[in-house]
């Protein structure tokens, strides 16, 4: 919505302030929030109205259009499940939370920024393969698109640039260096990106959109201080590599920048994969425990809590069931 509304106002020869004053009246203050998050009825409305588009379709460039696909309800406040978060104070953004991918800025008539790319899950882009990029690589500022015009040069020159310009140093982020997305296997990429596509055509099946759940309850867990070390170390040894940790800092998943998410997302991956034996693995390594695994955890599948389930047990039978594993796996072997 933002990036269409901002088109809108170039296309009408205007800048995106005076334009929106203009149709919308001094009263309404449209840029001091998250409007792809938190668009007020009164926008769609006057936006379905004055460019003849039905309501539906306008509901569609918001990111309303992911409830009951990414999250349940739309929260007037904090970060909403899945969705990267902008933080908007005073109208100066804070967060790198719009990203975006250089190949898909290239195509068409001009360059505009996707909804789906505020999915915190879409830290690549499955079109092209290439990874993602949420801030400008010269300067690393944000995007912030509806700035590219503020305080420079006279409207028709500021209605010019492409959205795709940097507003701080003026590049143009179409040309960011395109970067191979590496997975640490194949089956993670075909995956995740069948989620990817199911999320945006709302074709999710029963059991993609429980991976879904189980993904973000992992997710949230390597991103507990607390609780995510051993499973840090448990993971690094076994996939014999350095592993970056998450900004404990932010609290949430959705707020960390695009890299640390891609790995926290690959870990997690891990963890779901050759189900339930990754996961049983690291809970026999002590690496996570029961009560982690269920906490606030609503509506988790059935074939979650039955393993997890399992798993309520004292650290001495723990290690009984560890040492017969291990017997048993010794005596296939031989
Ligand atoms: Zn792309
Ligand atoms: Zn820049």
């Amino acid at each position: 919505m933002s990036s269409w509304l901002v088109r809108i106002a170039h296309a009408n020869g205007e800048k995106v302030q005076s334009f929106c004053h203009h149709e919308f009246g001094q009263k309404h203050q449209i840029w001091n929030r998250d409007i792809d998050r938190l668009a007020p009825d009164w926008l769609l409305t006057k936006l379905c109205e004055k460019t003849a588009t039905p309501i539906e379709r306008v509901r569609q460039t918001t990111l309303k259009r992911y409830e009951g696909i990414l999250f349940d309800h739309t929260a007037l406040s904090g970060v909403e499940k899945w969705i990267t978060p902008l933080r908007i104070y005073h109208r100066t953004r804070k967060s790198h939370g719009l990203q975006f991918c250089p190949e898909c800025l290239k195509e068409g008539n001009e360059p505009y920024f996707r909804t789906q790319w505020r999915i915190a899950f879409h830290t690549f882009c499955p079109k092209h393969n290439v990874m993602m990029h949420d801030r400008c690589p010269c300067c690393g500022e944000p995007v912030v698109f509806q700035r590219i015009e503020l305080g420079k040069g006279n409207e028709e020159t500021a209605c010019d640039k492409p959205l795709s310009t940097c507003f701080n140093c003026g590049f143009d982020l179409a040309d960011s260096k395109p970067e191979k997305a590496i997975f640490w296997n194949n089956d993670t990429s075909a995956r995740w990106g069948q989620l990817l596509s199911g999320i945006q055509e709302n074709k999710l099946t029963r059991y993609q959109s429980e991976q879904l759940a189980v993904l973000h309850q992992f997710v949230k867990l390597l991103c507990s201080k607390v609780v995510s070390e051993k499973l840090f170390d448990f993971m690094e040894s076994k996939f014999r590599m350095v592993l970056e940790r998450p900004n404990f800092g932010l609290r949430h998943f959705e707020a960390n920048d695009i890299i640390r998410r891609f790995g926290i997302i690959q870990c997690a991956w891990w963890l779901l994969s050759e189900w339930p034996n990754n996961l049983k693995g690291a809970w026999l390594d002590g690496a996570v425990r029961y009560n982690h695994l269920l906490k606030d955890f609503d509506g988790m599948p059935d074939w979650y809590l039955r393993e997890v389930g399992n798993m309520n047990i004292n650290y001495k039978r723990r290690e009984m069931l560890k040492t017969l594993l291990m017997n048993t796996n010794t005596s296939e072997k031989k």
